[in-house]
């Protein structure tokens, strides 16, 4: 699992927003509340497609019900290190049923569509963070 000491050491102080781009979503992605536009590190754009493309393919489009960010500086909840949202290489999907240290409520069929795209899953962790998908690792 990546730490905040990975990132910090292959992109720096989260503040300097070293390889963050826009991306911009390919149309063909763009479906339910996929968003337009997504401010994230360089390095999250192709899991990070491939995971909108498995949820599509699927049919799984209706379970994605809210898109709840990326890019956030801030440090992790209930720790003292940084988020891997500080350096946007996390996202948060469907966070109003899948609260921190709460029970995750989205399918396993949707969980999938993120790991095998190359992403770890809060939901797995001691402390559950269901809404929660971060890169499983740095290149
Ligand atoms: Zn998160």
């Amino acid at each position: 699992m990546i730490t905040s000491k990975n990132c910090l050491a292959k992109y720096g102080e989260p503040e300097k927003e070293n390889n963050m781009t826009v991306w911009d979503v390919p149309a063909n992605l763009e479906v339910g509340v996929i968003p337009k536009k997504v401010y994230c590190n360089k390095d999250l754009v192709l899991p990070l497609g491939k995971a909108f493309k498995n949820i599509i393919d699927r049919g799984l489009s209706a379970e994605l019900k809210t898109w709840d960010g990326c890019f956030n500086i801030r440090k992790k909840r209930g720790a003292t290190s940084a988020s891997l949202h500080s350096w946007g290489v996390a996202i948060d999907i469907n966070a109003a049923w899948n609260g921190f240290g709460k029970t995750p409520t989205m399918s396993k069929a949707l969980v999938s569509c993120f790991k095998e795209a190359g992403f770890d899953w809060g939901g797995d962790w001691t402390k559950q963070d269901g809404m929660h998908f971060q890169l499983a690792k740095l290149d």
